[in-house]
């Protein structure tokens, strides 16, 4: 049953890992460029917070997207 064991370990590691990464990968870009990226609702295009169009609480990349 061990082997089990260390499948279920290297998931929960793997999972903490991807979070952390991701997590990481946020505030150095935030760090680097000095500004948020935010994620287009529509095509999931990462942009700068000041591109950004915010129409009803969501964010677009793009004026065709936000109609
Ligand atoms: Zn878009």
């Amino acid at each position: 049953m061990s082997y089990v064991l260390a499948l279920l370990l290297g998931w929960v590691g793997f999972s903490l890992i991807k979070r952390l990464m991701s997590q990481g990968s946020v505030s150095s870009s935030k760090k680097k460029t000095g500004q948020k990226m935010l994620a287009c609702s529509v095509c999931e295009t990462y942009i700068p917070e000041q591109d950004a169009i915010i129409k009803n609480g969501k964010i677009f990349c793009s004026k065709e997207h936000s109609e």
